[in-house]
């Protein structure tokens, strides 16, 4: 996690912040070296904004002396450790917080392209998505991957991908803004090995379960290497926006599919609500 502190007056924040309210000097940023959980605590009485239980609060500190608390639901805790599905809280950084996500998969990037393939719309293929409608990628989401792979993979080249020309127009229009030297282009019919590919869908809650595009699915399986980036920053929760501020993330489309099945039946939208992790 990224720490934003004032080198003068030894405070520290853990959101972007340019000038020290106290001193007005500049203030700078540091990763975590070492992190260790001082304590937790877990409470087993359901409370609003708090339905699930068990849930477990713990405070954290890394080597400078920054401290913070995580809330964590046991229920995904569980559910993350045994299907290799990731969900990480957005804060601040998207970089490192895909960076986090990438760290937790064991994943390394050989293939000499990356291929990042925002979700921009859906259905008729037509149809144009909309990021603060939940309906297409976030893109701080995208210019976070894009600024990830430009720090850490210099040597590889980037590219941002659609289906077909209508959903590239759009997707240009979304991100290029964002993604300062990278090529656009449709994804060839054959996926060739040489292509590392993002998929990148928006979470969607449809009536009572969550539905992920399912042109993804035929996409990847035609993929010798992809990682799935679920945005769920703000999704598309019955057609309206629904905000989570968090990524999901796992190599195996199954896996995604079930992690996100279990949000399924009347009360799906809360209990996904539930499992954010809150700071
Ligand atoms: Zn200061």
């Amino acid at each position: 996690m990224t720490h934003w502190f004032c080198p003068y007056c030894v405070l520290s924040w853990l959101y972007p912040i340019s000038k020290c309210p106290h001193c007005f000097g500049v203030v700078l940023n540091r990763d975590d070296k070492q992190i260790t959980q001082v304590a937790s605590v877990t409470t087993n009485i359901p409370s609003r904004f708090h339905s699930e239980v068990p849930y477990s609060i713990s405070l954290f500190q890394n080597s400078y002396g920054d401290s913070w608390f995580e809330k964590i639901c046991r229920n995904e805790e569980q559910s993350l450790q045994e299907s290799g599905v990731f969900a990480e809280h957005v804060r601040n950084d998207f970089s490192s917080v895909v960076g986090t996500l990438f760290d937790h998969l064991r994943i390394s990037f050989s293939a000499p392209t990356i291929l990042i393939i925002p979700e921009v719309g859906r259905g008729d293929k037509q149809g144009k998505g909309a990021p603060h409608l939940g309906t297409a990628v976030h893109p701080s989401l995208v210019a976070g991957l894009v600024s990830y792979f430009q720090e850490t993979y210099p040597d590889l080249s980037l590219c941002l991908g659609a289906l077909n020309e209508v959903l590239l127009q759009h997707c240009v229009s979304l991100y290029s803004a964002v993604c300062p030297g990278c090529v656009f282009s449709v994804i060839p019919e054959k996926v060739s090995s040489d292509l590392f590919l993002i998929a990148v869908p928006v979470v969607h809650f449809v009536q009572e379960s969550v539905v992920l595009c399912e042109d993804f699915s035929e996409l990847l399986s035609r993929a010798a290497h992809f990682v799935v980036v679920v945005d769920c920053v703000i999704g598309d929760a019955n057609g309206k926006p629904g905000f989570w501020n968090r990524v999901v993330g796992g190599q195996r489309w199954s896996e995604i599919v079930d992690y996100f099945s279990q949000f399924r039946g009347s009360d799906s939208l809360l209990s996904f609500h539930a499992t954010t992790v809150e700071h």
